[in-house]
């Protein structure tokens, strides 16, 4: 049995803006959380390091923290940003898109991934997802869906889980498209032995709470592309030629600015809980590929009914989630309070964007394309998955689990 207390309470800090307030705003004392942050004193040491310092915008340790990261999935430079969404949108910028032009994006996504295009002024054409096990956008959807008005492709890689990126490439290079990694989930995955976010142009890392590591709110661009990684680091900071750091260090006195830019940056102390961060995930995304076996494993036996997406998966995956697919016909929503009756929480990844009122233009004029999307969406649940999870908590969800498949109207 799990116990309540020290550990509890903490967990319901840590993740209090997402995970542990309900709806009247009192703390909800999960057993079992839909996801955790691994975090110690390295990260509180690191912290206050930077805030004696008195050195707190972008400097010395968002550099260090960039090229750790670019290390990491080996590409030539990393750009630090405020978080993912920013990142998506620089992405988007330099790729050229704006009024006019298309961008080829999944539906089965969270929205951020969508809106960065529209606030381009590009339009977003939805293409379908693979299949019941392949839940990434369709090689053959974004064939069908390029129009001489497209200029990227946004991929996103569904819980950490690769799409297919060689095929990807070929049709980009093919219709001369950008390729633009949306790789929130993926830090640490690989496919064949090459890290994603470092086979598209650029690809986006988000540092968000629940993210396979955090910074609270934090992204990170990756390119191997010299004149795209200069192109970036102005966007990110006002379009502006020197940084508030080379001034202070007497290296420039004045500035131009040379592009319409945002003000993106991350900040030192952020930077610091991230080069922590990092030096833990091998370590979790292992222990989140050990769950995820287990949990396959399991319901394999215990609740055969169920579709178990991406089970036999080419390459390795940062297993940022535990989708499952409910047999058709099976009332989710019961199934959910079912789980959540025994502490246990569950979450939908995702209701898809084409479905949005925000998006209903798009929606309604492409949901006809988008059947695979339809019925996986009806019908998937995403189930706890974490670094500092222990085998019988995956135990107990999967017997839960077990006993709350029912069709619906019983
Ligand atoms: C979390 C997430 C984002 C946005 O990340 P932020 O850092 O919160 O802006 C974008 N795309 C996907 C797929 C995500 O899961």
């Amino acid at each position: 049995m799990i116990t309540r207390g020290r550990r509890a309470t903490l967990k319901a800090c840590a993740n209090s803006s997402f995970l542990a307030w309900n709806a009247e705003g009192d703390i909800m004392d999960w057993r079992i959380t839909l996801s955790d942050i691994d975090m110690g004193n390295e990260e509180i040491e690191a912290v206050d390091r930077v805030l004696r310092s008195k050195w707190l915008t972008m400097g010395s340790v968002t550099q260090e923290f960039e090229k750790a990261v670019a290390d990491y999935v080996e590409a030539k430079h990393a750009v630090a940003v405020t978080n993912a969404t920013a990142a998506l949108h620089l992405a988007c910028v330099a790729a050229g898109l704006g009024p006019g032009k298309e961008a080829i994006v999944p539906s089965l996504t969270f929205v951020a991934t969508a809106n960065a295009v529209r606030y381009t002024g590009a339009s977003v054409v939805f293409a379908d997802i693979a299949g019941e096990q392949d839940l990434n956008i369709s090689v053959e959807a974004i064939e069908r869906s390029v129009t001489e008005r497209t200029r990227a492709i946004v991929v996103v890689h569904y819980g950490g889980y690769a799409c297919a990126m060689p095929a990807i490439l070929e049709l980009a290079r093919r219709h001369n498209l950008a390729v633009i990694e949306d790789a929130a989930h993926a830090i640490g995955s690989e496919l064949q032995g090459k890290k994603l976010g470092a086979w598209g142009d650029v690809g986006c890392f988000s540092f968000f709470s629940n993210k396979n590591m955090t910074t609270a709110e934090g992204g990170m661009l990756v390119t191997s592309d010299d004149a795209l990684a200069e192109r970036l680091r102005l966007l990110r900071s006002h379009g502006m030629t020197t940084l508030t750091l080379d001034r202070h260090k007497g290296h420039a006195w004045s500035y131009d600015v040379v592009d319409l830019g945002y003000n993106y940056r991350i900040d030192e102390i952020r930077s610091a809980m991230g080069l922590v961060q990092l030096g833990r995930l091998d370590r979790n995304n292992r222990r989140r590929r050990e769950f995820t076996r287990l949990y396959r494993e399991l319901l394999r036996n215990e609740a055969p009914q169920v579709t178990l997406p991406f089970s036999s998966h080419p390459g390795v995956s940062a297993a940022h989630l535990m989708p499952i697919l409910l047999p058709p016909g099976a009332d989710r929503l019961r199934f959910m309070e079912h789980m959540k009756s025994r502490g246990i929480q569950t979450s939908i990844h995702y209701p898809p964007i084409h479905r949005f009122s925000a998006y209903r233009e798009e929606g309604d004029a492409q949901r006809i394309k988008l059947p695979i999307t339809e019925e996986v969406a009806a019908r998937i649940v995403t189930l706890p998955l974490y670094p500092t999870m222990t085998d019988e908590n995956v135990l107990e969800v999967v017997s839960c689990a077990a006993g709350g498949i029912l069709p619906k109207g019983c």
